[in-house]
């Protein structure tokens, strides 16, 4: 809603964008003079907030939709929930400029957002650090969409670091899928020693895994 108020704009509902809010909504509701003058808007490029620590749950469970659906669930918060019962407005949009100048954010929209205050809390990139190889051989895991790929086109976190052991000494690992009924896994495992590779420790191989 539109008021004359003063606006204080938060970008990014990641930790440090709801704590930043959470802790302006405590003191307006203890400050009267506050509520009058300003209004505290939290704007992210999504509807939910993304609980980082619990993504690799995304990644470890075997393929399957109801599992996905499931684990989303508990994953990604909606900012609704969080923002009920306070001070605080919440905007989905997704922000392409900030003029410091006119102190507005531009949303892909072209829409614009003026602000007084403005706390940025947009959070990091994944970076290589130019490692050679780094980008092409592996996956990154910081967003929901990461981590659905990793589960997609990976084998599944878990199910990854059982192969690359099972397979570091000289076994193998089978799936057998049957839809809406579930997975059966399976694996086999030398018991003479001499079935085990020798460079059973390799990077080489454990890169490989990868593009199970
Ligand atoms: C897999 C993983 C596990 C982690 N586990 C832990 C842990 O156990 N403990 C811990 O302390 N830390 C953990 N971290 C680190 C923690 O997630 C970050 O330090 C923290 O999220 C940084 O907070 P932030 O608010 O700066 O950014 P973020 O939490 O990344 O928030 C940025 C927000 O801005 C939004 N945004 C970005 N660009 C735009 C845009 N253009 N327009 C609109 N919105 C935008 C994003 O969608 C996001 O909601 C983990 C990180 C990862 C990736």
């Amino acid at each position: 809603m539109e008021t004359t108020k003063k606006k204080i704009v938060i970008a990014g509902a990641g930790f440090g964008g709801i704590t930043a809010a959470l802790f302006l909504n405590k003191a307006f509701s203890r400050n009267p003079k506050l509520r009058r003058e300003y209004q505290i808007i939290i704007v992210n490029n999504h509807h939910s907030h993304l609980y980082t620590p619990a993504i690799y749950e995304i990644a470890a469970i075997p393929q399957g939709r109801h599992a996905l659906d499931y684990v989303k669930s508990s994953i990604t918060i909606p900012l609704a929930d969080i923002f009920h019962r306070t001070l605080v407005e919440w905007r989905e949009r997704q922000i392409v400029a900030i003029d410091r100048i006119k102190k507005e954010l531009r949303f892909d929209n072209d829409e614009t957002l003026g602000y007084e205050y403005l706390v940025l809390a947009l959070g990091a990139e994944t970076s290589y650090f130019n490692i050679p190889g780094a980008k092409e051989h592996s996956y990154p895991l910081k967003t929901f969409a990461d981590a659905v790929k990793l589960q997609t086109e990976g084998s599944g976190l878990g199910l990854f670091l059982v192969r690359n052991i099972i397979a570091r000494h000289g076994g193998s690992v089978a799936v057998d899928t049957e839809e809406g009924k579930g997975s059966t896994f399976s694996f086999t495992l030398p018991l003479n020693e001499d079935h085990v590779p020798e460079n059973n420790g390799g990077q080489e191989e454990f890169i490989e895994g990868l593009s199970v």
